[in-house]
Order: structure tokens, then sequence, then C-alpha cells
């Protein structure tokens, strides 16, 4: 693995990218843009990046933040649990750790949201410690360069792939040779169409040899998604519209939404049974009695596996006072205001369908 070791470093001395968080040496910007960079595309992060950073330059402020003011910047990103994770796991380095990130990885695997992956790549970039990492790009980047057959998430590859990469960390650099993996998995062996022709590796990789590269890393066929159906309903009073909190454990949790439930495929199906459910859920979850007037429409949403279509109702309220069994919270929001808690894209989406806010402007990949 030496050869390849400095094929690797002398690429990305050469082609890496200049981002905002490779000019950083502070462990606390290099653990922050790790946890955003996962399951999001870079380009979408850099502005979240220097955002974030500008509202909370250190873990003290971090630790201190509001978690109104935390989760409207990540407001977009999605996948917001990493948000909630960051601020407890900077609460526990305060606490624990005097205020500094732990420079090894078992210490940094005790913080909440800080996984192998991370543990890793904050270990080796910002502490220069020869730890590995496996993320998609260095796996399927290893997976097709030495023609691992194994199903690629299987135990078998999994312990292969990361077995591989301590190898090749070892060394001078590990954190630059841990950033190169992921760039050239990234810019070269790309998902589709690998740039084999150009690639310094070619020579000895064995899924170009094959003729097929893209058929590595060996996948199971594609998981299934599941289809989930739900209703909600607006109110409005004076000019204002009902949000309510989601308790922080689950999807979405700790997000605004308009209040509502989960229904069934069958309850779905007619506009009655579906006004039904809502009518009692809503009894259940805040303690109203409603009456569900014509509907809005329909919105459609994929989380990562599972496709939600939810219809939404207007609705007023006939009698109750609002408790919260069901939420932790509500709040009568004027609209000019709704845009700063309309934190999740889904929301976004059930607002412009309510045509209270202006079309979606930037919708993160999913
Ligand atoms: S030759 Fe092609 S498949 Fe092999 S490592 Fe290079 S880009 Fe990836």
């Amino acid at each position: 693995m030496k050869r390849e070791r400095g094929i690797l470093l002398r690429w990305y001395r050469k082609h890496r990218r200049d981002l905002p968080w490779r000019r950083a040496r502070d462990p606390y910007a290099i653990w922050v843009s790790e946890t955003m960079l996962q399951q999001t595309r870079v380009e979408t992060v850099i502005p979240y990046y220097e955002r974030f950073l500008t509202a909370f330059p250190d873990v003290h402020a971090l630790a201190d933040a509001n978690t109104d003011t935390l989760l409207e910047l990540w407001s977009g990103l999605g996948y917001y649990r990493r948000a909630r994770n960051l601020q407890s796991a900077a609460q526990k380095i305060v606490t624990q750790f005097g205020g500094n990130l732990p420079d090894q990885v078992h210490l940094l695997r005790e913080l909440p949201g800080v996984g192998p992956y991370t543990a890793g790549a904050v270990a080796s970039i910002a502490f220069d410690r020869p730890e590995p990492i496996v993320d998609g790009n260095v796996a399927r980047l290893l997976a097709r360069y030495l023609g691992i057959s194994e199903e690629i998430t299987s135990r078998a590859a999994t312990e292969k792939l990361w077995k591989i990469a301590g190898t090749l960390v070892a060394g001078e650099s590990p954190g630059d040779l841990n950033q190169a993996l992921m760039e050239f998995g990234s810019l070269v062996c790309t998902p589709r169409a690998p740039q084999c022709k150009v690639c310094p590796l070619k020579r000895k990789c064995v899924a170009r040899q094959s003729g097929n590269p893209e058929a590595f890393p060996v996948k199971n066929k594609r998981t299934t998604i599941s289809q989930i159906y739900a209703g909600a309903v607006l109110f409005e009073r004076a000019g204002k519209y009902l949000l309510v909190r989601r308790k922080a454990e689950g999807l979405l949790g700790g997000l605004w939404e308009l209040p509502g439930s989960e229904i069934t495929l069958r309850e779905s199906a007619q506009v009655r049974t579906t006004k039904t459910t809502l009518r009692d859920s809503i009894a259940k979850s805040l303690g109203l009695q409603i009456k569900v007037l014509p509907k809005i429409g329909t919105v459609e949403h994929l989380f990562s596996h599972r496709h939600l279509v939810l219809q939404l109702f207007r609705a007023e309220i006939t009698d109750g006072k609002i408790q919260h069994s069901g939420y932790v919270a509500h709040r009568w929001v004027a609209r000019r205001d709704l845009e700063s808690l309309a934190q999740s894209t889904l929301l976004r989406k059930v607002l412009h369908c309510c045509k209270l806010l202006p079309r979606e402007t930037h919708v993160r990949k999913r």
C-alpha cells in the first residue's frame, strides 16, 4: 500500500479543492464540518458551515446556544439530530474535557453523535493521529481498486475496508491521506462514470481491469422505500397560524410543524376517514375539539427510506384549550414570522402548499 499511499498524497496536494474547513486548524471547526458533511454535499455545506461558525465560534458558544437559534441555522441542511447531538457533545466537552475536544478516538466516541467515521476524521485531520476512516467515497474507491467482492455493507466487507484504511493511514500526514481518499472518491472514482482514463491508480485497479468499474462496490438490490401517510391541519386565528413542536425523539424531533397525525393507507383513501382520524388525533394530542374544513392539498416528501404523503386541511377550533400531550410546545405565528420557524424542508413545503411561504429556493440533496 506504500505505492498507493504516495500516489494518493501527491494527487491530493495537487488537486484538492480549497474548502473553508481545510483552511482551519481548530479541532472544533473540523468537527463541525465533518458532522455537517455526513450525508450532505460539499457545496450545500459551505454556507451553513460559515454561518454556523460565525454564530458559534467555539465549543462554549455552541454549548450555551439557544436551541431555536441552533435549529434555525441548521434549517434546510436536514438530519436535525446532528445539530442536537453537536450541542449535547459541546456541553459534554465543556463539562468533562475542559472545553477542549479530546484527541483520541476512544474519547471522541464518547461524544453524542460521534461514530467511528467522525472520530477517525477528527483524530487524523485535527490531531494528526493515524486513525482510519471509511465513508461512502472511501469504501467505493477501495472496493474498486482491490476488487472487493463482498456486499459493501456486509460485516466482512466493513471489517476488510477498515483494516485496509488502517494500513493506508499509517505513516506521515494521516489527515491528508484520509482527505485524499475521500476527495479522490468524490472527484475521480465517482459513483457513476469514474475517471479511469486519467486515474493515477488505474494500472493495478481490479475494477478497471474487469471492464465494468461501476459493478463495484457490490450492493444489495435497492433498499425498498416504505410509504407513510399522514394528515395535518392549518388553524388560523387573527392572522396567525398554529404551529406545534414535536418531542425531541424520533424523526424530525424538536422541530415545528402543523398539528396532525399519521394515518393508515385505508384511512387516507377517503377524505371523510382522513378527517375523522385527524379530528380524533387532535383531540388527544392538543385537547381540542375541531371541525376539519376543505382540503388544501397534498405534499409528498422523501426521507431516506420513507416516502411521506401528507394531506393538508384547513380546520377550526370548536371547543377546548390547548394542552400538550402529543407535543412539547405550541405557538401562534404571524405569516411574516413563519420563515424563521420553517426549519425542516418538509415544513417549508407544507407552508408553501398553504401559500404561506414563497416557493422553496434551497432544497438540499436527498
Ligand atoms: S481506475 Fe477507475 S475504478 Fe479504478 S480507482 Fe481509478 S477511477 Fe476508480
